[in-house]
């Protein structure tokens, strides 16, 4: 009898709630994965699965989520990414713990209460630069796509409005074929408490349209990385110098292309899931505790000629919208985040236990659904593999067994990232200039799925179990599709972020590491 009501309550399919903010393809997915979609006027209020919509939940939604339940926010979050939150919790950081950690922001000052400390900088440099011009960029605190940003040099074209942030422009961006461009890193925290954060292997690289020139710096389409402006710009559709038609690329065809010049890609993957970890430490102890949710973060990186990566800012609910065939990656994006956070549901289960067949049967369906996490839950550290779905040109799923062998991947992505060393053997401006030549080292599936975890490649050398690592508790799992879990990176961390998050010890991990790779 019992087992007859398992085997029913196990056919019962998973529902999402959604509204008129939702993304498309996030319904497309949650469909094609056998989900339903709620029905306020057929159903109960409360018998659904996972609400996902664009804008923020009420504390009081959060505070009345029940177990079975998954909302796509989490509460607290708009300190990271508010432009002016932000810039005022990595100062506060520095502050507290050094400029050499958290040096990844461009200087910025908040409006109106840093005007005066703003004119003083901009004079200073003057004098210091002399003849040579300064750039400044102004950017509305909470707005997007590029809405109502100013770039100046000189003061007098500066408008001061509150509610803005000032900001030192990057004048020396990498250029590829003379295009600028910048990174969206998605990053998705599955628990602030304990902090839990994971990183999506793939992901998007926004080109300007219009080569860069400042001796012009009214022109959006050279300056702004956004899609939304630049599709609409005249050069949208021209096949472009070395970036091709369009304005995406995908992360993987980037990294590709720096490796065909020999710059070190993995370090610099390792310099941003770095700039992730301590920029998430900056708001993680102040938000609010909130089970069942999640939240997905759009960085937003520049890098500079020099290969230096630079905050620029941090969105959540990053744009989902299918605009052109290198955003069909969003698709995998979302398959991946539902398989993300039911692996992580099944992680919270103790909390839960009161709560019987209706979870229980949900945590069955979702183990059965596409994302099929069964065969990824028993695998081994030292061989890891898995299941990646690759998309057609027509859009249909090829599942393909990818394997990561994490002993072939360099040593701890963290510990290289802190040495400092910048092994790049090409100047960059050269690079936005002439014709990569093709390099045969990398094989197929390192283009796809560049790296392994860094939490792989420790528990490979320290061979630990893969589920539990000591007494702190269980370690979340090291990795969901192209999703990896950057933090915790250690035993050492995965303690200090259980039982109230200890900011000040994470950071010494971090340290240590840089000093020990130092000597
Ligand atoms: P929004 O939220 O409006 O997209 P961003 O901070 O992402 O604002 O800025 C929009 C674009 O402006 C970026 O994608 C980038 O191309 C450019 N940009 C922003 N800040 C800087 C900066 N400090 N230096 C150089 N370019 C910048």
């Amino acid at each position: 009898m019992e087992e007859d009501e398992s085997s029913g309550a196990l056919l019962k399919p998973l529902v999402f709630r959604v509204d008129e903010t939702t993304p498309p393809v996030v319904q497309s997915v949650l469909l094609e994965r056998g989900w339903n979609k709620f029905d306020e006027q057929e159903q109960n209020a409360e018998d659904w699965n996972l609400y996902w919509r664009t804008s923020s939940f009420r504390m009081t939604e959060h505070i009345n989520v029940k177990p079975w339940q998954q909302l796509n926010h989490h509460p607290g979050t708009t300190k990271l990414t508010r432009k002016d939150c932000l810039a005022k919790h990595l100062k506060h950081m520095r502050r507290m713990y050094g400029t050499s950690l958290y040096q990844f922001i461009p200087l910025t000052f908040v409006m109106p209460n840093d005007y005066t400390k703003f004119v003083a900088e901009y004079f200073q440099e003057r004098q210091m630069l002399g003849t040579k011009r300064s750039y400044w960029i102004c950017k509305p605190a909470e707005l997007s796509r590029g809405r109502g940003i100013l770039i100046f040099s000189d003061f007098k074209d500066f408008i001061v409005d509150d509610m803005y942030i000032v900001q030192k422009y990057i004048s020396n961006p990498l250029l590829i074929g003379r295009y600028k461009c910048d990174l969206r890193i998605y990053v998705c925290v599955t628990g602030f408490k304990p902090l839990t954060i994971y990183v999506y292997q793939e992901g998007l690289v926004r080109f300007a349209t219009e080569k860069f020139d400042l001796s012009n710096l009214q022109n959006n389409y050279a300056h702004l990385t956004n899609s939304s402006i630049n599709k609409s710009g005249a050069s949208y559709e021209k096949i472009k110098e070395v970036i091709g038609h369009g304005c995406k690329w995908t992360l993987s065809r980037f990294f590709s292309y720096l490796r065909s010049w020999d710059v070190d890609d993995l370090l610099l993957w390792k310099k941003i899931h770095r700039m992730v970890i301590l920029t998430i430490l900056a708001i993680a102890p102040s938000v609010p505790s909130a089970a069942n949710c999640f939240e997905l973060f759009g960085f937003d990186i520049l890098i500079d000629d020099s290969l230096k990566p630079w905050l620029l800012e941090v969105n959540c609910s990053p744009a989902l919208t299918l605009d052109c065939s290198t955003d069909v990656l969003k698709r995998k994006l979302v398959h991946d985040i539902i398989d993300l956070i039911y692996l992580n549901g099944l992680r919270n289960e103790g909390r839960e236990a009161s709560n019987t067949t209706h979870r229980n049967s949900n945590i069955d369906a979702a183990k059965s659904d596409r994302g099929g996490l069964d065969a990824h839950d028993c695998l081994p550290y030292e061989s890891l593999s898995f299941t990646s779905r690759i998309y057609n040109k027509d859009d249909s799923v090829v599942e393909k067994a990818v394997s990561v062998h994490p002993k072939a991947a360099p040593a701890s992505q963290l510990e290289g990232e802190m040495s400092g060393q910048e092994d790049f053997h090409l100047s960059t401006k050269e690079m936005a200039q002439s014709k990569p030549k093709r390099r045969s080292r990398h094989t197929p599936h390192k283009t796809l799925m560049p790296y392994a975890s860094l939490f792989q490649s420790h528990s490979c050398k320290t061979k630990t179990s893969p589920r539990v690592l000591s007494d702190h508790g269980k370690a979340p799992d090291p990795q969901a599709g192209n999703f990896v879990l950057v933090f915790p990176f250690n035993e050492a961390t995965l303690g200090a972020s259980r039982n109230g998050l200890n900011v000040k010890r994470i950071i010494q991990e971090l340290q240590k590491l840089m000093n020990k790779q130092h000597s």
